[in-house]
């Protein structure tokens, strides 16, 4: 018996094709089953639907079949964001381009750790993330999982230059910072309210000139439950007469900067000491695809790092790049490929349109909420995030409307709280959704208003 054929090396490519082909073939099996944006049946059916492909996990003879089955059953039973139905969350579809881009990721399997085991795809990082810091006025980023690890290292270079910091933010920050702070052993946080849904520069004033330092201000561009900005240059004023160190969440709005037409209400984004990026948000990437972008690249010195193996000091005094300061994982996947081949494949004009299209369309599918009668609108869209509900009903029952239209498989809408009360919340990101679909999403909603005994008011 002959080992199983590697991905890579002289027989990869002709081994590929064919288990492409299979692939291919069983996403569209499970498109087909599912017949809509997500499964029908809630968590049940679908964990016996997935027991019943997957049947035992390591059986002791192999089964030839598996990659079939198994692709079939995770498209038969995935919540697709290419549906222009599946719209909760900060969910992107991802470019089929940058898929391509990551099945080669795949194949070579390089690690950032060491560049001998990365040799292009370092230098490669090193170029990409260089001009990405650029588009965001910082001087480098660094490659992460996303949002969370970026609000963390953020919080961790903070508490490095200043040691004792404290972490100042609004209520409408993202969880992870909150959550980082602990990790991080950094003082309690100071949650400013936000009943407005952004930082209000008086509150944040009255907090700074309060709380002893050092403080570290973090504001948001781009907030997960509504897409709101806070007002990012009087913050930024703030931070400077006071004295406190600032970092821009910007993992949703970051994406704007690819538009010419939006980029300026990131006004006042380069000001950050830190920003954190998220182009498996608005920049349609596979997961993952962070970016802590930083102003001041002597702060990265906190993540040098030595481990003989991988950067001793004669290999980098030779002239091999020491790569280990670029993160706290070691085996590190080039993520910066796929991200790197969207932005040369698309260029700003193409990721700008896409950018463009999203805000287009949330801005229609609030008009549209907003003529219906037996809608309510939260609010004009900021980005491309819409806020509803229907008129009139409590809250029990917009949240029963959002698990019917789940469990029968139909639509995926979110939900926020903001000014006391509970909303469903559409995040479009799919520049191939037109108004129509959204007219038969405000329709779905409306029946399974009615289905949950809401008599419109
Ligand atoms: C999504 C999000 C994050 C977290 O990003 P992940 O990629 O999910 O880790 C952080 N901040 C904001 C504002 C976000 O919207």
């Amino acid at each position: 018996m002959t080992a199983p054929p590697l991905a890579s090396g002289p027989q990869g490519p002709g081994a590929l094709r064919p288990l492409l082909d299979t692939v291919l073939d069983a996403l569209r099996e499970g498109a087909e089953t599912r017949g809509g944006p997500l499964p029908s049946g809630g968590p049940e059916a679908v964990a016996a639907m997935v027991r019943d492909a997957l049947g035992e996990p390591l059986p002791v003879d192999g089964e030839p079949d598996a990659l079939h089955r198994l692709v079939r059953a995770l498209a038969a039973g995935t919540a697709d964001p290419a549906d222009p139905l599946c719209a909760a969350h900060l969910h992107t579809p991802p470019l089929a381009v940058a898929a391509a881009a990551d099945l080669a990721v795949s194949v070579l399997n390089p690690s950032l750790d060491s560049w001998d085991q990365a040799p292009a795809a370092s230098a490669l990082e090193t170029l990409v993330t260089r001009a990405l810091a650029a588009e965001a006025g910082a001087a480098d980023a660094l490659v992460t999982t996303g949002g969370t690890e970026s609000n963390q290292l953020a919080l961790l270079l903070a508490r490095e230059t200043h040691p004792g910091v404290r972490l100042v933010c609004g209520a409408n920050a993202h969880h992870s910072l909150v959550r980082a702070a602990w990790l991080l052993g950094l003082p309690e946080p100071v949650v400013v309210p936000t009943p407005a849904g952004t930082l209000d520069p008086a509150a944040l004033d009255d907090a700074l000139t309060h709380i002893p330092g050092p403080l570290l201000v973090a504001a948001t561009a781009g907030t997960t439950d509504a897409g709101l900005i806070d007002p990012l240059p009087a913050i930024a004023d703030l931070c400077r007469t006071h004295g406190a160190r600032l970092h821009i969440d910007a993992a949703y709005g970051g994406g704007l900067l690819l538009s010419d037409r939006h980029r300026p209400r990131l006004d006042g984004l380069a000001r950050a000491h830190t920003i954190t990026l998220d182009l498996h948000k608005l920049g349609w990437q596979p997961v993952a695809a962070g970016l802590l972008a930083v102003r001041d690249t002597a702060d990265l010195a906190a993540l040098d790092h030595r481990a003989d193996y991988l950067n001793a000091d004669d290999d980098t005094e030779a002239g091999l790049p020491d790569l280990l300061g670029r993160s706290l994982r070691t085996t590190r996947r080039p993520d910066i490929l796929k991200t790197a081949v969207t932005l040369k494949t698309l260029g700003r004009t193409g990721l700008g349109r896409l950018v463009d299209q999203v805000c287009a369309l949330a801005q229609e599918f609030a008009a549209t909420v907003e003529a219906h009668p037996r809608f309510e609108l939260h609010d004009r869209p900021t980005i491309s995030t819409v806020l509803f509900r229907p008129a009139g009903a409590p809250d029990a029952a917009v949240a029963a409307v959002r698990r019917r239209l789940l469990h029968d498989g139909r639509a995926v809408i979110g939900r926020a709280v903001l000014d006391g009360r509970l909303w469903l919340k559409a995040t479009l990101l799919n520049p191939h959704t037109r108004p129509g679909d959204l007219t038969a999403l405000l329709n779905l909603v409306d029946l399974a208003s009615l289905a949950e005994g809401h008599a419109p008011t």
